[in-house]
């Protein structure tokens, strides 16, 4: 029997696309082996954690609102 089996797709968690393994970072914790977020979206998660930090801003974790963020940025970006 195979230990983990690895997968070749992933759905991210914040954006809902389904996208190929290497665009998500490993994590071994996870059954699938890949982090739950895409590249793209932890990408934006790192840059509004740094800006929140930046400013002083405490935020609850909200999925829509991060959604949401995520989608601005990425539009504006690509
Ligand atoms: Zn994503």
């Amino acid at each position: 029997m195979a230990k983990v089996k690895k997968a070749t797709h992933a759905t991210c968690t914040i954006c809902n696309e389904t996208k190929p393994a290497d665009q998500f970072n490993k994590n071994y914790q996870k059954l699938n082996g890949l982090q739950s977020n895409c590249k793209s979206c932890q990408r934006v998660l790192h840059h509004r954690s740094e800006y929140n930090k930046k400013n002083g801003i405490v935020t609850k974790r909200n999925k829509a609102k991060t959604k949401a963020i995520c989608q601005k940025i990425m539009e504006a970006c690509e």
